[in-house]
């Protein structure tokens, strides 16, 4: 089971893009707790505030 690291959608088998928010990244649920998961939110977010400034 994976997970989408933009929205949380959870899959068997990760797909290329998510199907709810079109974001390409997965993390497996198994290897994913609270304190990673806010660490992939923080580096979506400043990832977007860079792409945002250029
Ligand atoms: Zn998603």
């Amino acid at each position: 089971m994976v997970e989408c690291l933009n929205c949380g959608e959870r899959r068997q088998v990760p797909e290329h893009e998510c199907p709810r928010c079109t974001y390409v990244g997965w993390a497996s649920v198994a290897e994913l707790n609270e304190s990673l998961r806010q660490k992939l939110r923080d580096r979506v977010l400043a990832s977007r505030r860079i792409r945002a400034a250029n």
